[in-house]
């Protein structure tokens, strides 16, 4: 490595120092990727020993007194540049998180979220919420305890969401859901009373070929720009990016031999996750840098490619020659039916298939789920009451099966806890970013139409992604888009897309 932009020679020493702690993270994420993908079912238990072992093994790299020192040394110095400071404050927040968290209680709270990954899988296919509950509540204890550990003021979960969104808290989060919910609410409301967007459309009963699906993501892909010889498109039942470093990021869908726009956006939106990674400065590789700001920034990039582009008009223009050429199901279909079809607007149980408009409802009945049970006020035994209470009233609809209700995600079992408003911020930043686009392009969709997405792609670079983890996310989004994150923009976009329609 020549990490040429580490200039002063303790913070590049303690870069060199780091970079075990790198490597260990760089194993852990190609074992977590093989075991969503291509582990054998009974691998599991070894599995989950073998990476609870390298969490503890990394904390120690981390924890060395060598490092320590250097970090000291490093806070001590001036005239750092900006990937200098950078590099300071990623390793030191780190640093603080860990030395918090004692090691048995990082082994514990690893090797359960492996076993109750597991659990969570079984449970789902049987629809069986009493096989999950007893993990689900240790889980919950478990993010406690670590908000605990951590320390917080007014709210433990406070702490939660800073693991996963750098300086965030409850009022941040309450002030972006005050603001979006009652537009949401009201837009919803005239879509449906007005008939604006379908509710249901004949192509979501159609069944593909899962193998003619598949060369169907790829061709799309191929048009948005994913370098395959820098990263993966595989199978999984939940889908995700993971980055082994700048040069490997893989994606996951996954066919459910219906409906291909959920297999194809799903494919979209974890392109955009991918292109985020990928566009990191080479120049940060392996160092402590080299990934996303944050989930919410991370979750910009991902809805702003499935919905701000993949869901317009133009970009679906793009597309249906590809679409047409192997899906022989769509002759007879214009490409306004085409956009209607992927924008239908539908109350819907499952977060991952809801629509554009009605998709934050989701996010808001987890966040207000999840507040209240690491506080202690709600148990997991309350939980399927709850949940079928508020989609009812958010969305008017009230679940069937623990399927369909408390059991469809994964981020539990996972320990993710505090993750879900990232959701909600990504999706309201993209809007934001939508606009600094328009007005560095001269026209988003303008310049997609024309120029195809090789410009999108390199405004993103230029705003946001070449900084990796450079700066924290709200001086990112400040210095790259002119002002703190703004839920107005959202709304702007909601009402002219979905209202004024
Ligand atoms: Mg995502």
């Amino acid at each position: 490595m020549v990490w040429e932009v580490f200039e002063n020679k303790v913070v590049r020493e303690l870069v060199e120092t780091y970079r075990p702690v790198w490597s260990i993270g760089h194993a852990l994420a190609l074992l977590g990727w093989d075991s969503e993908t291509y582990m054998p079912r009974r691998g599991v238990e070894e599995r989950a020993l073998s990476r609870a072992d390298l969490f503890v093994l990394r904390r120690r790299m981390l924890l060395r007194k060598e490092l320590l020192d250097l970090l000291e040394r490093a806070e001590a110095a001036e005239g750092l540049n900006e990937f200098e400071e950078g590099v300071v404050r990623v390793i030191r927040r780190e640093v603080r998180i860990a030395s918090s968290l004692p090691e048995e209680f990082v082994f514990e709270f690893a090797k359960l979220r492996e076993e109750a990954t597991h659990a969570w899988r079984h449970a789902k296919e049987k629809d069986d919420y009493d096989a999950f509950k007893p993990y689900l509540a240790r889980i919950v204890e478990y993010a406690r305890r670590m908000a605990d550990y951590l320390g917080w003021e007014g709210h433990p979960y406070n702490a939660l969401l800073d693991l996963y969104e750098e300086g965030l808290t409850i009022e941040d989060v309450d002030r972006v859901f005050d603001s979006i919910i009652p537009v949401l609410r009201s837009v919803y409301e005239s879509v449906r009373s007005r008939g604006l967007y379908p509710e249901n459309h004949p192509l979501e009963s159609v069944e593909y070929d899962t193998r003619v699906m598949e060369a169907v993501n790829r061709e799309v892909l191929d048009l948005l720009g994913y370098p395959w010889d820098r990263g993966r498109l595989d199978v999984s039942p939940h889908p995700f990016t993971i980055s082994m470093g700048v040069d490997d990021v893989r994606i996951t869908t996954r066919y459910e031999g219906k409906n291909f726009k959920h297999t194809l956006y799903a494919v979209i939106h974890e392109f955009g996750h991918a292109l985020y990674e990928l566009q990191i400065d080479g120049r940060l590789k392996a160092s402590p840098l080299a990934s996303g700001a944050s989930l919410g920034v991370h979750e910009s990039q991902s809805r702003f490619w499935e919905n701000v582009v993949g869901r317009s008009r133009e970009f679906v223009s793009m597309m249906s020659p590809i679409l047409r050429k192997r899906l022989e199901f769509l002759s007879g279909y214009s490409d306004e039916d085409l956009y209607f079809y992927v924008n239908t607007v539908k109350p819907g149980f499952i977060r991952v298939e809801a629509d554009e408009l009605t998709y934050n409802f989701h996010i808001f009945l987890r966040y207000k789920l999840e507040k209240d049970l690491v506080a202690g006020e709600i148990g997991v035994e309350d939980l399927p009451e709850l949940w079928n209470g508020l989609m009812e009233e958010l969305l008017g609809i009230k679940p069937r099966t623990y399927k369909e209700g408390v059991l469809q995600d994964i981020h539990w079992s996972h320990g993710s806890i505090g993750y879900f408003p990232t959701y909600t911020l990504g999706t309201v930043l993209a809007a934001q970013i939508k606009a600094a686009l328009d007005r560095r392009l001269g026209g988003l969709y303008k310049t997609l139409e024309s120029e195809g997405a090789g410009p999108v792609r390199e405004g993103l670079r230029e705003l946001i992604h070449q900084y990796g983890k450079t700066y924290p996310p709200k001086t990112l989004v400040e210095k790259s888009l002119g002002e703190p994150m703004n839920p107005e923009y959202y709304n702007e976009y909601i009402r002219e897309k979905f209202a004024k329609a």
